[in-house]
């Protein structure tokens, strides 16, 4: 399974919602979907599920052409709309019944999907009487009942409280094991825990694609830290050779190290070599929040 946007576009009226994004998703990826309010991440969503037809550009699911072919996509994909719409006079099993009819799927797959969003002691309960988390675990169900291979979810945490969003990132990254899943947010610490890769939009424009490994690896650490004895700068220098190095204290310092270098690894193998305790030590990188705010304004 490969999902494939090339050059696409949407305008509303004069306005453009998205302006000529192009990336590909790989099977079996969990990405995010990061960008501020109003950066077309709905519209994004709503393109790819052929819900709203492109200005111009080509979504391509596993090389079936969505403007072609919309039925075929709709099949692969699963999607849970912002706001999780619902029918909240329907009951639990009755709604994905429901759902089910529409895909055209077997019954038989409302059980499995129930188990496997842990909706189990909730089912026969009707949707008005469920708390917002149960209620998402509703949504995803009825994004998963047909078994697509690719998985939207915009804004999926959005609303509910730290322990419900918890659980929804857990059910994510389990979700994440056996299918692609492009979730949107516009909190970074979620798509920091949740995945690996994030794609950054802003006024409908892609402006990075970053893998969080290769950000965490690229970025020059800055590392402060403090021994239990004064060190001389001469052999932190000459046995560490850092890129810069200050004394902040008379038993603390500031290092920095090239690209790549796994700091914390030679520092603590300095201070066994030398009988040193390290009694404290932060690292600070490029993390994603200052990528996100330098993209962003
Ligand atoms: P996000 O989901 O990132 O908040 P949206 O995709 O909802 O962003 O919106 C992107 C831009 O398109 C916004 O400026 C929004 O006001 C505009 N927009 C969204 N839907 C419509 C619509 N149906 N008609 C006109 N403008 C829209
Ligand atoms: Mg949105």
């Amino acid at each position: 399974m490969t999902l494939k946007l090339l050059h696409l576009t949407k305008k509303y009226g004069q306005q453009f919602a998205l302006n000529d994004v192009s990336f590909t998703l790989k099977q079996g990826e969990i990405v995010g979907l990061l960008g501020p309010n109003g950066a077309g991440k709905s519209t994004l969503f709503k393109l790819i599920t052929a819900y709203l037809p492109a200005t111009s550009g080509e979504i391509l699911v596993n090389n079936l052409k969505a403007s072609k072919q919309p039925l075929e996509v709709k099949k692969i994909i699963g999607y849970l709309p912002e706001n999780n719409p619902l029918y909240p006079e329907m009951y639990v099993k009755e709604y994905l019944g429901f759902i089910a009819n529409l895909h055209k799927v077997s019954k038989t797959n409302i059980d499995k999907v129930i188990a496997q969003v842990g909706l189990e002691g909730e089912a026969p309960k009707k949707i008005s009487q469920l708390s917002k988390g149960y209620k998402q675990r509703v949504g995803l169900a009825s994004a998963l009942i047909h078994n697509p291979s690719v998985l939207l979810l915009d804004e999926p945490t959005t609303g509910l409280d730290p322990n419900q969003i918890i659980e929804i990132r857990n059910l994510i990254k389990q979700i994440g094991q056996t299918k692609t899943v492009l979730f949107s947010s516009h909190i970074l610490q979620e798509v920091e825990a949740i995945c690996q890769r994030v794609l950054l939009i802003n006024n409908g424009k892609l402006v990075a694609d970053i893998n969080l490994n290769d950000l965490k690896l690229a970025s020059t650490a800055l590392i402060t830290l403090r021994f239990d004895k004064v060190v001389l700068a001469a052999n932190l220098q000459s046995e560490l050779q850092p890129k810069t190095i200050e004394k902040t204290g008379e038993t603390s310092w500031q290092l920095s190290f090239e690209n790549g270098v796994d700091s914390g690894a030679i520092l603590f193998d300095f201070a066994k070599k030398h009988g040193l305790k390290i009694v404290e030590m932060t690292q600070k990188g490029a993390d994603l929040e200052s990528l996100f705010k330098q993209f962003t304004t």
